[in-house]
């Protein structure tokens, strides 16, 4: 022990002139950082091993030249200035910057210039040192990706959106002039489904895309996140109007009602989307989040495939449901609803055999409403009544619009309520409103559900008897809901059979479905009705249901329910391009 300590103590320090030059170049090549001396007028004098293994240049090519070969073209101009004035003033200079290899490459590194001076303080050469950060920069970017973008889909995960919201917020809170900005919640309906059915390689193909869709709305100040599953989060930033948000919902719907090719299955999918508004909505991320789900959850109520802005009756179900009231009462005042109109489509001559007429209606303060939703709350109300005069009378009006455009073969389906079907004065009411707008019953077409003809059979036979001598065609809607009496069936004086869209959907999945639509087309047949399959959505159920023998078909595959003037542009291009389908 003493004796090391002795030989410790015995060891001199070197003065680093006193350094072998051979230990100093030892050191200088085996270096792992970059060196290269220039001389004063920086022109390179020296450069080490690690200098020739990241820059990829050889000694013999760079001595006597300039430093400037590695410069990147990344930097201004005035970075070198600055650069350069610091080493005039201190001696040195130490920071990141990209350089570029002789491979052309381009890669960040830690670099130290220092001025070397003689004893008289002038300038004699200079040294950069320096380590190539290029790994590191990579490690640091799939770090930062991992925490702040959703790995599958590559938008911000949740916790980035909070982060850039809450910044949003804070300067927004800090500015003189009031700004708004609309956050937007949108789940996709039937997710699960798609999943399910065809696996989650797929689904994950398909939120990708929903998600390169979404992009290609938004501008760079907008913030795009994926909230987990399904949903997704958009904040439109600096909006003047909230018609703003309105229309970019809209936008979104559109973009994502168009179809999906996934691993070869054209996938059909819509989105429900709630909307808040800040500041009126709320002050806080959480508060604005909060409420647009409200919204998004009563999309999903409403039907789906809608928007939805929050508005403070959404807290509680009684509070809407009194909206809904006051709200459709004032509706059937004004008359304010509209109806669209869904071709059926012959399969053996592919052309358009009638339209369904289905109703519409969008309120100020609830958005668009499902019809499911508002005709079962008339019919609870007996609302219907007069609602049901505002859609026969609508009907007539699209009629003569038909008419007068000389499309004479396009019958419109109208949609018979239960309860109207069954009120006392049904038939009187009819023909007045037929009087009224001076037309006739040849024009038209009678839905009734399985269950309204079921309800009473002996009184429904008697009327549906009469409407067919006044000239209506007849239907029996959402067939395969119900519970027919086989027996009735025959009795009824029907002359189309709609298998309802439960079935169509399954169709091409499940045999036992596919079994029970074979099933109807042959005894409607045999009963001498024609079958309409509704809710047919692609290519395969098209195909499907033709070689099982049904007469027309209506769905998305062909169209969705269109205003007039789209139904107009649709006849249009189907006489041109109708040979294409099936
Ligand atoms: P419905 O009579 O069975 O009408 C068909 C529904 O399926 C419509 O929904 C239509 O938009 C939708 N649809 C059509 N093709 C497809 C498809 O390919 N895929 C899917 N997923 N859906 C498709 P809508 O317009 O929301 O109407 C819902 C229900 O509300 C109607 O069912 C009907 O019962 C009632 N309704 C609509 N309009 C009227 C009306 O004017 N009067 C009465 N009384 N009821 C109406
Ligand atoms: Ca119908
Ligand atoms: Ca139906």
């Amino acid at each position: 022990m003493s004796e090391s300590c002795a030989n410790l103590s015995a060891v001199q320090e070197l003065s680093i002139t006193q350094y072998p030059n051979v230990l100093i170049a030892k050191i200088f090549e085996n270096i792992a950082e970059g060196i290269m001396i220039t001389d004063k007028n920086k022109r390179i004098v020296k450069v080490n091993a690690a200098f020739e293994f990241v820059t990829g240049y050889k000694k013999e090519e760079v001595i006597g030249g300039s430093p400037r070969i590695l410069q990147s073209g990344i930097h201004e101009i005035s970075f070198y200035l600055g650069m350069w004035e610091k080493i005039d003033e201190i001696g040195m200079w130490q920071g990141e910057i990209w350089n570029r290899r002789k491979t052309g490459d381009v890669y960040p590194e830690w670099l130290t210039i220092m001025a070397i001076k003689n004893d008289a303080g002038e300038v004699t050469n200079y040294c950069g040192i320096f380590t190539d950060l290029s790994e590191r920069k990579i490690v640091e970017h799939e770090l930062e990706k991992r925490t702040l973008l959703d790995t599958l889909t590559d938008v911000c995960n949740r916790f980035a959106y909070s982060e850039r919201m809450n910044t949003l917020l804070e300067s927004t809170s800090k500015m003189t002039q009031p700004a708004q900005h609309a956050v937007f919640i949108l789940n996709l309906d039937r997710f699960k489904q798609i999943n399910d059915t065809l696996g989650h390689a797929v689904g994950d193909q398909l939120l990708i895309e929903v998600s390169q869709r979404i992009k290609g709305l938004i501008k760079n100040k907008d913030i795009l996140a994926r909230y987990g599953g399904d949903e997704f989060v958009i904040t439109l930033t600096n909006i003047v109007h909230p018609r703003e948000a309105a229309k970019f919902a809209e936008q979104v719907i559109h973009v994502i009602e168009q179809p999906f090719i996934v691993d070869n299955h054209e996938i059909f999918i819509t989105t429900s989307i709630g909307i808040s508004i800040y500041p009126d909505d709320g002050m806080t991320t959480e508060e604005l989040l909060n409420r647009a789900e409200k919204a998004m959850l009563f999309s999903k109520g409403n039907g789906r495939n809608c928007f939805s802005f929050y508005f403070d009756e959404l807290n509680t179900d009684s509070k809407r449901v009194l909206l809904l009231d006051s709200e459709l009462r004032k509706a059937i005042e004004n008359r304010e609803f509209t109806l669209a109109y869904q071709p059926k489509i012959c399969v053996q001559t592919n052309k358009i055999v009638g339209v369904e007429a289905l109703v519409r209606w969008t309120n100020d303060k609830l958005g668009f409403v499902s019809p499911a939703e508002f005709i079962e709350y008339a019919e609870e109300t007996g609302l219907i009544i007069p609602l049901s005069e505002i859609i026969f009378d609508l009907a007539c009006q699209g009629n003569m619009k038909l008419l007068n455009a000389g499309y004479t073969k396009i019958p419109i389906a109208i949609n018979v309520s239960s309860i109207h079907f069954q009120q006392q004065g049904f038939l009187e009411s009819i023909q007045t409103i037929l009087e009224r707008n001076n037309t006739s019953a040849l024009n038209f077409e009678i839905e009734v559900t399985e269950r309204t003809v079921m309800n009473n059979a002996v009184e429904t036979v008697n009327k549906l008897v009469k409407l067919k001598l006044l000239g209506f065609k007849l239907s029996m809607d959402d067939f395969g809901t119900g519970y027919s009496s086989l027996s009735y069936l025959v009795k009824f004086p029907l002359d189309v059979l709609k298998i309802d869209q439960s079935f169509i959907q399954q169709i091409c999945i499940l045999a036992d479905k596919q079994a029970i639509v074979d099933a109807i087309i042959q005894m409607a047949h045999r009963l001498n009705m024609k079958v309409v399959a509704e809710g047919v959505e692609t290519k395969q159920q098209a195909a499907l249901l033709k070689e099982l023998g049904c007469d027309f078909i209506q769905g998305y595959y062909y169209s969705k329910p269109l205003p007039m003037d789209e139904l107009f542009e649709f006849i249009q291009f189907w006489e041109i391009d109708h040979q294409e389908r099936v």
